[in-house]
């Protein structure tokens, strides 16, 4: 397994492995701090492509003020440990925050219309003008044919969709399931800041999920009654809600009522760690 720390190496990397036209490139965009999350990506990758490229980037421009940049779980030692030894990862990106930002830096894109404004973008108003921009430009460097994304951050793998079709990449996106906790909470590199404590109470977000979703199954349509009663569910614990909504998942616009296939996404604090989980639940009304 190849890592390089520098783009104008990983262009010269890319430019080879694009010389066989056989080859097939899939990317793994992440922030480090590797859990099976993570790998399932990667597994997924690799049943479909010969050339897996994984890139570990803290992408400083998608925290806010306030939040967690500095504090960002980094283990680069074991991260790299890991990724060689699943032997499937060809490449690890690992670029400098100093190369990709440096002090003249002057580019974003983001997208202009309400997705990236709803849902997490409520509290997180500049974070998804950073994920666009940061992922834009690992495609630009990778210029990979197909890109794996989690469910986990399924408002980030829906505007990033929007973005690689805007902008007319010939890129394949591939949304891959939540990998989850024994106790269903998922696996996020945020849950080590809980403590043992809000580790017990972290799960009532999916357990509340789920309470909406039998609902949706038992025939309910009014969304506001089944956001009622995951807020309610939630309220149960010490967590803070930050959203519960019911969203399109093809362009997140609320429901205003049940139908087809719609996205329960939610958002709460346990103590001072942000926890995001969502879930897709298909119905056979199509009005
Ligand atoms: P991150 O390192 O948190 O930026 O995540 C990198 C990629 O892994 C993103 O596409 C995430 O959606 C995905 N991911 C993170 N956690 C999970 C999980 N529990 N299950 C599936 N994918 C995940």
């Amino acid at each position: 397994m190849k890592i390089i720390n520098n783009i104008s190496n990983m262009h010269d990397y890319i430019d080879k492995i694009k010389r066989n036209k056989k080859n097939i490139i899939g990317f793994i965009p992440t922030m480090g701090a590797l859990h099976d999350g993570h790998l399932s990506l990667i597994h997924t990758a690799a049943k479909d492509c010969n050339k897996i490229i994984v890139s570990i980037f803290v992408n400083p421009i998608q925290f806010g003020p306030g939040e967690d940049y500095n504090k960002y779980p980094r283990d680069i030692k074991k991260d790299t440990k890991l990724l060689c030894s699943i032997k499937k990862v060809n490449c690890v990106f690992i670029p400098d925050v100093n190369e990709m930002y440096p002090p003249d830096y002057a580019t974003y894109v983001q997208l202009e219309n309400e997705m990236p404004k709803v849902l997490c973008g409520i509290s997180r108003p500049t974070h998804f003008k950073g994920v666009t921009t940061v992922v834009c430009k690992l495609l630009n460097i990778v210029k990979p044919d197909k890109l794996y994304l989690g469910q986990k951050d399924m408002q980030q793998a829906i505007i990033l969709k929007k973005m690689i079709k805007d902008l007319n990449y010939k890129i394949d996106v591939i949304i891959c399931p939540i990998i989850r906790e024994k106790d269903g909470l998922a696996m996020s590199s945020r849950n080590i800041y809980l403590t043992p404590d809000e580790r017990n109470i972290a799960p009532i977000l999916r357990k509340a999920l789920q309470i909406g979703e039998s609902m949706i199954e038992l025939g309910e349509k009014d969304p506001q009654v089944i956001i009622k009663e995951i807020k309610r569910k939630i309220k149960e614990t010490d967590a803070i809600i930050d959203y519960v909504e019911i969203v399109d998942p093809e362009t997140l616009l609320k429901k205003e009522r049940i139908s087809g296939k719609v996205l329960i996404a939610a958002a709460i604090f346990v103590g001072n760690t942000r926890l995001i989980d969502n879930t897709i639940v298909e119905t056979k009304d199509v009005h």
